[in-house]
């Protein structure tokens, strides 16, 4: 791509040239940059801003409104205003947890399959969704460089897993962009400070405080390479909770009556408590009003009310430091990423926790999507001295004999990356081979994350030990993966691949894209207890398997194993998809632990070879 040249007094670019784009897609704001005379620039949607809310509302009129005037309907609309999105990218119901009570539907299915929305009669992805987020920001810089565009690089925090990753992509397709690359926020940061641009090596810390997340990244740079050394968080502390201090402190100090608020008083006192939170960043009292309503608060409550905030952030900062096994005099650069990192009082605390100055040179709030556009610029071949490489965030193997994780490519690999390795059957003649994808650290695949699973068929007939199988991991730039495996011995190649069992196949991308309106049925409920029942009798088989091969077993345990069968057996005669799930879950946890003690027994017998 060549440079771009731009026309001072119109503000648009003339040349017409591709131009590659930066997103970051955040979960309260969401930006584009573009480099643009080899600078790195956010794009302006007002005087002000260049922050796009990733809200999106849902109006009667049918039109879907994204940024700043869907935030206006959160509180009135509630059911029709999706914020935090980002929160449900690649997660399967089974994923969510207690705590996600956001005001919109999210719709209660069987724990597998992505999680949906429901808006009116629609269901919608959380792909779906983050896609008019980024048709909002494609359209804001083709506005702005008055061309159209096609490609972006988009940041995804370090922790992303597969899935996350692979979601955060289709949505990308979704809305017309090819998306070259995901790339580590943390990562983006360092770059937007240059850091990585030369071939010094240094461990750096990123300290990410957003709206409603926080994210503390140890990174090692050396020659291009991005390696997380730790990463630490909590995906429920930010600005948000800042925001709903003060509301509280309000609340309290002028006695509002809770059961008197309407919806409108509700958002009013919402704005106004971020307002004043951004207020005290350079003033020392914030007044407004609300009706006949007299707000203050002054800088020393407001301190107040953020330390503890900070000192939660502390805690993990230090839990970070622990596992990436440094010291905070190790580090050579502390970057300070998202809004709520612009409180002065939080950066002085931050900077005092490590023992230096922080970065804040550029805004906080900006830096993601600049490095995002950085990396888009190295893509456009326009930086060819830079090579930026990343690393794997958790380990990925299979699932071998008893249950148990085989590491294929170890966390921070570096990617792109290729490993594999030799396995074996374990049953004469056996035609088939089941190979079960996970992700994580757990020595159980029970604990670890499972990404997909595939069959290889028509191995030839062969003893068992003698198939040669190979298993292949193949990591893109993306940190995207598929799995190949081949039957070397018989020469047949049988060779397949799978993606992560959550990405889209071309054919449902474009069913989505032609019916993004489903119609609400019953469907999912009676799927839900479908899938329920027949999880509940592979419980139950189980168990009765697990008696009998089990000699071992004190009759007390057997009893009751018995009992807690029994009750599922019931449930599953006449309970609902929750009675069931209840009961499985009740001898499941009875059970976890015997079953571990005969794992232990099985990996003894089995260490002789590498079954699966
Ligand atoms: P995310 O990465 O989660 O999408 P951002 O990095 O854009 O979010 O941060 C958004 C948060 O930053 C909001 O809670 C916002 O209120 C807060 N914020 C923005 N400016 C300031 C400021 N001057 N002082 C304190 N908080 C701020
Ligand atoms: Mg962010």
């Amino acid at each position: 791509m060549a440079k771009i040249s731009i026309n001072m007094k119109e503000g648009k670019i003339n040349e017409q040239k591709e131009i590659i784009i930066g997103i970051d897609l955040g979960t309260t704001n969401s930006l584009v940059a573009i480099v643009n005379e080899g600078k790195p620039e956010t794009i302006k949607i007002n005087d002000s801003s260049s922050l796009v809310p990733s809200i999106i509302h849902f109006a009667d009129n049918g039109k879907v409104v994204v940024g700043a005037e869907a935030k206006t309907k959160l509180i009135t609309h509630p059911l029709h205003t999706i914020f935090s999105i980002k929160r449900l990218m690649g997660k399967s119901y089974g994923d969510l947890s207690q705590k996600q009570s956001l005001g919109y539907q999210i719709i209660d299915d069987s724990t597998e399959s992505l999680v949906k929305i429901k808006v009116g009669d629609t269901f919608y992805s959380p792909i779906e969704l983050s896609a008019e987020i980024l048709k909002e920001l494609k359209k804001i810089v083709e506005a702005y460089i008055d061309q159209p565009v096609s490609k972006t690089v988009i940041t995804v925090p370090a922790y992303f897993n597969d899935a996350q990753r692979q979601a955060t992509k289709d949505a990308g397709k979704l809305a017309g962009l090819n998306v070259l690359r995901i790339v580590n926020e943390p990562t983006a940061a360092s770059l937007a400070y240059g850091i990585g641009l030369d071939s010094s090596t240094k461990t750096i810390a990123v300290y990410d405080l957003g709206g409603g997340t926080f994210d503390i990244s140890i990174l090692r740079i050396e020659d291009g390479v991005f390696e997380v050394l730790s990463t630490h968080g909590d995906t429920y502390l930010g600005g948000d909770d800042i925001d709903n201090a003060i509301t509280r402190f309000w609340i309290d100090q002028y006695k509002i009556d809770m059961d008197q608020m309407d919806s409108s008083l509700r958002q009013e006192l919402r704005i106004k408590s971020e307002e004043a939170k951004i207020t005290l960043s350079d003033n020392d009292t914030y007044k407004a009003n609300i009706g006949t309503l007299n707000l203050e608060i002054s800088k020393i409550d407001f301190t107040k009310l953020v330390t503890p905030i900070i000192d939660k952030t502390i805690e993990l900062c230090k839990k970070a430091l622990k596992d990436a096994e440094i010291n905070t005099s190790d580090l050579d650069q502390i970057v300070l990423v998202g809004g709520s990192t612009r409180i002065p009082e939080l950066q002085s605390r931050i900077s005092d926790f490590f023992g230096q100055q922080v970065f804040t040179e550029l805004n906080p709030d900006e830096v993601v999507a600049l490095g995002a556009a950085i990396q888009a610029d190295v893509l456009a071949g326009n930086n060819k001295d830079v090579l930026l490489l990343d690393i794997t965030p958790l380990s990925l193997g299979i699932e071998t004999v008893g249950g148990l994780m085989d590491v294929i490519v170890p966390r921070n690999s570096k990617i792109p990356i290729k490993a594999g390795r030799n396995y074996t059957t374990s049953v004469d003649g056996q035609k088939n081979l089941k190979v079960s994808v996970f992700q994580g650290e757990r020595d159980l695949v029970a604990d670890n994350r499972k990404l997909g699973e595939f069959i290889l068929k028509n191995i030839p007939p062969m003893p068992a030990g003698l198939p040669k199988i190979s298993i292949h991991f193949i990591i893109d730039a993306d940190g995207i993966l598929r799995v190949k495996a081949l039957e070397e011995r018989s020469n047949t190649e049988t060779e397949i691949e799978i993606k992560s069992q959550y990405g889209l196949s071309e054919e449902e991308m474009a069913k989505m894209l032609l019916d993004s309106m489903q119609h609400a049925t019953e469907d999912m409920k009676i799927k839900a207890l479908i899938e329920a029942r027949n999880e509940g009798n592979g419980i139950v088989l189980a168990t009765n398997k697990f008696i009998e091969q089990n000699g071992w077993l004190e009759d007390q345990d057997k009893t009751e194993l018995l009992k807690l069968r029994d009750q599922l057996i019931h449930q599953l005669k006449q309970g609902d998809k929750d009675d069931i799930n209840g009961a499985m879950e009740t001898l499941n946890t009875f059970s976890r632990p015997l079953a571990e003690i005969a794992l232990d027994k099985n990996v003894a017998k089995a260490l002789h070879g590498k079954d699966l």
